[in-house]
């Protein structure tokens, strides 16, 4: 909030000394901030001013105005005395209420005088506990019924931080009905920004990423500000703790949240892996202030606190808004979601500024343009979050997929074999089904290194992995499982339908084609097989003895495959019965 006040401070410079204000007729008075209807001057001296001396000064001429909804004195100024008078020359019998709509203002006392001199003198500010106030409310109120004629309304100011004065009048009825649009307002906002901050504290609770956690506590810490300076906190937390409270919390708040924000942007944007200096200023800057707002309070230096808050708040903006920069050139892919919530941000700040300051429409919204902009760069935040989340993720998985691929084949590896072939495992054993697995190994390859070289081997070992790949069936699993050798893991029905398919695996690498310039380089493969299931032998083993005994088992076929004249399918021998009968159909040789 205080990051607003410099511009702020720069137009209450330029108001104009004149005579007093014009007067408020009750008959066309609608609601409003009467900024413009208010003269006011600063109290000088050490002694405040009694309402006399302020009258006299009121009377003098010597007083200021401003053409603004709101006045806004700045940072660390004089008591300041505002006076505007109402016309109730229709002898109204409406109830007004007078707000001043900064919530964090010490000392408050408002007068009303008419002709016979004083009626009333009403007493507020956060000096005093919220139960004595003139109104239970987040901000100074008090209702009014102005008697027939002209009613003078004096007002003392006194605060030791900022100074913005949204002074509004309205009919009381008007005054609770905006009162309960606020609620709504704020509690939707707010809404949307717990909700968020929460769903990421899960996250960052279920999967230990520090991020979410950063993100979270960013938002709540700005929620917290915001139920802080908007007066909303107290009229919950309604234990006293003297004149200064609020503005301690509303300072300690206010950097938390900044700090954490700096924290959340360079840990969302990776800053250290492209801007370490940057990235290391910030993070310095950042972990000192609070050691030096704490210090100054505890030497209760208020007016430093405050300024060091209001500057590094200040900052705040500014430096989210150069992570974002250097994050785009960096080509950070989440980096333009975060400028733009960036600079929304910072945008809707100036806009809350302007509206406070009187240069655009002070109304519910401008005011709360802080709170919609938070909003938005809340959601804004968590896509880019997501996204980058998203993006860890697809990287982790292709770097997991490309370590489960062979590099030359594409086709798994032993790594991708294994992983891929354990879930099937679990199949099997659940549904005792029959599988089987093939070991297939290219006949005498040494010599087509040897005649035709390297690069033509590796392109027969590719033709032969694309050959098998596209024979076997898609629940099958393929697999490179050493140089020329492959291995091939099946769901049976029975062991013809393993031994079918190492024939046609065999005869269709028989038949391939590999054009070495002028000539064809012609290639068998010999292949072992073996089935099994998860019977009464293996319920008790583990998938991986049962496997290693299918492997050794396959291997000890394809040995015998090798041994009898390679180019051919041996299936190792479980006691399988229809041997003989798969033997006559030319398939099936048995170890
Ligand atoms: P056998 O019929 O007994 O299997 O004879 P073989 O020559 O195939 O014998 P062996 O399995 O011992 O030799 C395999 C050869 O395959 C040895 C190696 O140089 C070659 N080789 C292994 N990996 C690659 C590869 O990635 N590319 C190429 N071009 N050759 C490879
Ligand atoms: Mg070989
Ligand atoms: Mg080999």
């Amino acid at each position: 909030m205080y990051r607003l006040i410099s511009i702020v401070f720069i137009i209450s410079l330029l108001s104009l000394q004149s005579i007093n204000a014009k007067e408020i007729d009750l008959v066309t008075f609608e609601t409003s901030p009467i900024g413009k209807y208010l003269s006011y001057f600063p109290e000088s001296g050490d002694t405040p001013l009694t309402l006399t001396d302020a009258q006299n000064v009121f009377n003098s001429g010597q007083v200021f105005t401003q053409n603004r909804q709101t006045i806004s004195r700045g940072v660390y100024v004089e008591p300041t005395w505002f006076k505007t008078t109402i016309n109730n020359r229709a002898s109204l019998s409406t109830q007004y209420r007078l707000t001043i709509e900064t919530p964090w203002l010490d000392y408050i006392d408002v007068y009303l005088v008419n002709d016979s001199g004083p009626l009333q003198h009403i007493k507020g500010g956060d000096y005093l506990p919220i139960s004595k106030q003139p109104i239970f409310d987040r901000f100074f109120a008090v209702d009014i019924q102005f008697e027939k004629g002209l009613t003078d309304i004096y007002i003392r100011i006194a605060t030791e931080s900022v100074m913005p004065v949204p002074i509004k009048l309205s009919t009381v009825e008007d005054a609770i009905h905006n009162a309960s649009n606020d609620k709504f307002q704020y509690g939707f906002l707010y809404g949307i920004l717990v909700a968020l901050a929460l769903y990421n504290a899960v996250l960052f609770f279920s999967i230990r990423k520090q991020i979410f956690g950063l993100y979270a506590l960013y938002i709540l810490g700005f929620v917290v500000n915001s139920l802080s300076y908007t007066g909303y906190f107290y009229t919950f937390y309604t234990t006293h703790h003297g004149v200064h409270f609020q503005d301690y919390m509303d300072v300690s708040l206010m950097i938390t949240y900044s700090v954490i924000g700096l924290h959340f942007g360079r840990a969302l944007l990776e800053t250290s892996k492209y801007a370490p200096r940057l990235n290391k200023t910030i993070a310095t800057v950042s972990n000192t202030i609070p050691f030096i707002i704490l210090s100054l309070f505890l030497i209760d230096q208020l007016h430093f606190a405050t300024l060091v808050a209001f500057l590094f708040n200040t900052s705040f903006a500014i430096l989210t808004i150069i992570l974002g920069v250097v994050a785009v050139k960096a080509k950070v892919k989440v980096a333009k979601i975060y400028l733009i919530s960036s600079v929304t941000a910072a945008m809707c700040v100036s806009l809350s500024t302007a509206a406070v300051a009187g240069i655009f429409p002070y109304n519910s919204l401008t005011f709360k343009a802080i709170e919609v902009g938070m909003a938005f760069e809340g959601i804004l935040l968590a896509v880019a979050l997501a996204s980058r989340f998203r993006d860890a993720q697809r990287d982790k998985e292709q770097a997991e997929d490309f370590a489960r691929k062979d590099e030359l084949t594409d086709i798994y590896n032993r790594r991708g074999f294994k992983y891929a072939t354990t879930e099937l495992f679990t199949k099997f054993r659940q549904n005792n089904e029959c599988f089987g697995l093939l070991l297939l190994d290219i006949d005498k390859f040494k010599n087509v290194n040897d005649d035709f070289g390297h690069a033509t081997g590796d392109l027969v070992i590719i033709q032969v992995a694309n050959l098998i790949a596209n024979t076997v069936r898609k629940i099958d699993i393929v697999a490179r499982w050493g140089g020329e050798e492959f291995i091939v893991l099946l769901p049976l029905k029975n062991e013809i339908e393993a031994l079918r398919l190492a024939e046609d695996i065999r005869s269709a690498i028989e038949k391939l084609d590999t054009r070495y310039f002028d000539e064809s380089v012609k290639v068998t493969a010999s292949i072992g097989v073996c089935i099994t299931r998860f019977d009464d032998e293996n319920l008790l083993r583990s998938d991986t003895v049962v496997f290693e005994k299918l492997i050794s088992n396959a291997d000890h076929a394809l040995y015998q495959a090798k041994k009898n004249g390679r180019n051919n399918v041996y299936i190792y021998n479980n006691e399988t019965a229809n041997i003989r009968d798969l033997k006559t159909e030319g398939i099936l040789k048995v170890t």
